[in-house]
């Protein structure tokens, strides 16, 4: 049997350079994994094709899921004639901003990749999971990195120094589609410096890296939903260094020095009944190398 973690993402920082003809969104963006994740496993079965089942959400586990989707995309494309099982622990919030599909999809190509010992690369892994998702690529190594193009030019970068996570999720689902597609890329007063962040980062700059916090797509998600500026307000009133929108939102992150900081502002959103989930939390560090 293969076990493989999926770890959840935040953006620090996420910019769209522009909006392709093809109708897709160039971008610039620097992606971090937290500590949170989703668990799978997979196992050979004698019955031919994908059995698959998820415990701890209410997600239907059909053939839309990205699990399935990437399984069957691994299994066809290697001609696979036994069967596998595969269950999905569910923690990441679903539609969150986190990349929580991207991940168990990701998790699914290195599960399959080592079960039936396929000995495909990280890249090959990375080509195949861009065609179901632009987060995939990223989600197969994970670690700090500046993502661009559509999300498949991946650069590593230096990981962040230590610091705590607060992480709220408001009781909202929001859809990536919708996000991108109202989206005025040419109307941005405001582009978030990437390079400065990356610089901060290769630097040790923590301070350099909560300064350059910023996310266009705040433009659209805050319009829709204000309980995201309300947090974001309530984080950095009660001491985080800074606070953002992950993603499409809504899951907003706060970066705080100090543990006891981020668990006072746990305590406030629990007691505001501001989101539906709450986690206290800290960026995996390490080696890349580790996810695969
Ligand atoms: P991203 O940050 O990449 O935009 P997200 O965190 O906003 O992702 P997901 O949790 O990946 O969003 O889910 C988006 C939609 O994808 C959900 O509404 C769900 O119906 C569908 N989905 C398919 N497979 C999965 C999965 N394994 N886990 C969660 N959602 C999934």
């Amino acid at each position: 049997m293969i076990r493989e973690k999926a770890y959840a993402k935040i953006n620090l920082g996420l910019d769209v350079l522009r909006r392709r003809p093809d109708g897709y969104h160039e971008v610039k963006m620097i992606m971090q994994t937290v500590d949170i994740c989703d668990d799978l496993t997979f196992e050979k079965r004698e019955k031919p094709g994908i059995g698959f089942c998820i415990e701890g959400a209410n997600l239907p586990a059909d053939e839309n899921n990205l699990v399935y989707r990437a399984a069957t995309l691994l299994m066809e494309k290697r001609q696979i004639k036994e069967g596998v099982s595969i269950t999905l622990h569910k923690r990441i919030p679903i539609a969150a901003g986190m990349a929580g599909g991207s991940a168990d999809a990701a998790a699914t190509l290195r599960g399959l990749n080592a079960l039936f010992r396929m000995g495909y690369s990280v890249e090959e892994l990375k080509e195949s999971g861009v065609t179901l998702g632009a987060d995939i690529p990223y989600c197969i190594r994970g670690g700090t990195m500046l993502s661009e193009g559509i999300g498949e030019i991946l650069t590593p970068l230096s990981e962040p120094p230590a610091c705590h996570l607060v992480i709220a999720k408001p009781d909202i689902d929001v859809s990536t589609a919708f996000v991108y597609g109202h989206l005025q890329v040419d109307k941005l007063s405001f582009h978030p410096d990437i390079d400065g962040m990356a610089a901060a980062l290769a630097a040790g700059d923590l301070e350099g890296v909560t300064d350059r916090m910023g996310n266009v797509l705040e433009t659209v998600t805050v319009k829709e939903y204000p309980v995201i500026e309300r947090l974001k307000k309530m984080m950095c009133g009660l001491g985080a260094e800074n606070a953002l929108m992950s993603g499409s939102g809504p899951t907003v992150f706060g970066i705080c020095k100090e543990r006891e900081t981020a668990d006072k502002i746990a305590a406030s959103i629990r007691k505001e009944e501001l989101a539906e989930a709450v986690f206290v939390t800290e960026f995996v560090r390490g080696e890349c190398e580790k996810y695969i």
